[in-house]
């Protein structure tokens, strides 16, 4: 499942931890809720005094470091108001398996906590929550913020209800967020005096920490003004653009593939584009939109793809084997189509790595295979599939192999 805001914007992308993405966010100045990771109730507690130490706070938050949002109401976010409670509290959700809407029905096992200082401590008013997100809006070829008033736990909720309630402010990458902009956030949430002021320099700081993290994503709900009027972020998805890690070499240890789906990270090893999806037909193809357009073509047949796959340019036997076997990772594949276009590549070359990565794997392929080769030589390698012996179906056409595929899913 998909955060609130993640609709929006889905592309290849490396998800943070809250913790991380706050160190991100407290760089550019953007205020924090402060707090320090531990992987153990020993940890935890030695964190809790350090930040009493620097802070003065005597109540903490407990949080799970997990991809996933919704924790709160999976039991992941519990205030401790003693050390005590820092250290029995730590321990109970260190280890478990959390539960949100926002996981599988098996949850997601926690690895560490956040301990962090209680902010929504008593004071002349009472604390406020806002949403605020900072997203792309790839449809006007823009960067937009998205805020409302009804922050908190049910962002979803307050956007199908009350839709009125979301405001959105769009910014020109090139010309980066002016003060107005901020100031009009501030005042569409209802701010005055000493929080108001906040509010600009918080909308603004978090707009050039979005844009020069490389960001895709910031969505931080909630936002915070303290009984004091300070404001700050309580929490924090980032999600920063794969593309750019290569000016971001410090970024790249913030990956956490405990988090990610197994096979991804093998494909990632291994250096294939691969997307794991939930159907049936697993799908290998060269070139990233014949691979869309393969998985359009399975669809049609009345199947669904298992997964996006693109071998790139040098479909070769050891390359086609280690994709046969990613796909045959996932247990619901029941078939699968190869689509190649043989443009710099040609065919046959590619259908003797078919035939070679298939006499190498042995039993280890155990489903139909669907070989569709198109572009030079594709009439060779039609016949030197057709004379290995081996159980695949060739096609050259397009139509052919979505027939081949319905007989099989059907
Ligand atoms: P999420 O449920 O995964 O989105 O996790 P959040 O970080 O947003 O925390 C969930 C909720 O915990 C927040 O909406 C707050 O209501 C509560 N919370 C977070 N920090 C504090 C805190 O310092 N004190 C108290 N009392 N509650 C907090
Ligand atoms: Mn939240």
């Amino acid at each position: 499942m998909i955060t609130f805001a993640a609709q929006f914007s889905r592309l290849s992308s490396m998800n943070l931890h809250e913790y991380q993405g706050k160190d991100i966010l407290n760089s550019f100045g953007v205020r924090i809720q402060r707090g320090i990771v531990a992987e153990t109730p020993e940890e935890a507690v030695a964190a809790a005094k350090k930040l009493n130490e620097e802070t003065g706070t005597s109540w903490y938050v407990i949080k799970a470091q997990v991809h996933a949002g919704g924790r709160g109401k999976g039991g992941g976010v519990k205030v401790a108001k003693s050390l005590d409670e820092v250290k029995e509290i730590s321990g109970s959700i260190i280890g478990m398996n959390l539960i949100t809407p926002q996981t599988s029905a098996e949850g997601k096992k926690v690895h560490q906590v956040l301990i962090a200082e209680d902010v929504y401590y008593p004071g002349d008013n009472e604390p406020e929550e806002y949403y605020m997100s900072v997203l792309l809006d790839r449809a006007n070829a823009r960067n937009m913020i998205m805020y409302s008033p009804e922050g908190g736990m049910d962002i979803e909720a307050v956007a199908e209800k009350t839709p009125h309630l979301i405001f959105t402010e769009s910014i020109d990458p090139a010309v980066g967020i002016m003060p107005f902009q901020a100031r009009r956030v501030a005042f569409n949430l209802g701010l005055k005096g000493q929080a108001f002021k906040e509010m600009v320099r918080f909308v603004m700081s978090l707009y050039t920490a979005y844009a020069k993290s490389d960001a895709t994503l910031f969505e931080i709900n909630p936002v915070l003004k303290t009984s004091d009027d300070k404001i700050m972020a309580v929490d924090s998805k980032v999600t920063i653009d794969d593309n750019s890690l290569f000016r971001h070499k410090d970024y790249a240890e913030l990956r956490d593939i405990r988090e990610e789906n197994p096979i991804e990270v093998e494909a990632k090893e291994v250096g294939l584009n691969y997307v794991d999806l939930d159907g049936n037909v697993g799908c290998m193809v060269n070139g990233a939109g014949l691979a869309m357009a393969t998985m359009d073509l399975i669809k049609q047949a009345g199947g669904d793809p298992a997964n996006f796959l693109d071998v790139g340019g040098t479909a070769d036997a050891a390359r086609v084997e280690a994709a046969f076997r990613l796909i045959l990772k996932d247990p619901n594949v029941k078939a699968i189509l190869v689509n190649i276009f043989g443009g710099i590549v040609r065919c046959d070359r590619v259908a003797q790595g078919i035939v070679d990565a298939y006499k190498n794997m042995g039993d280890a392929i155990n489903v139909p295979i669907i070989v569709r080769l198109q572009g030079t030589n594709a009439d060779i390698a039609k016949e030197l599939i057709d004379n290995s012996g081996l159980d695949v179906q060739s096609a050259i056409e397009f139509q052919e192999a979505a027939d081949k595929v319905q007989a099989v899913v059907s």
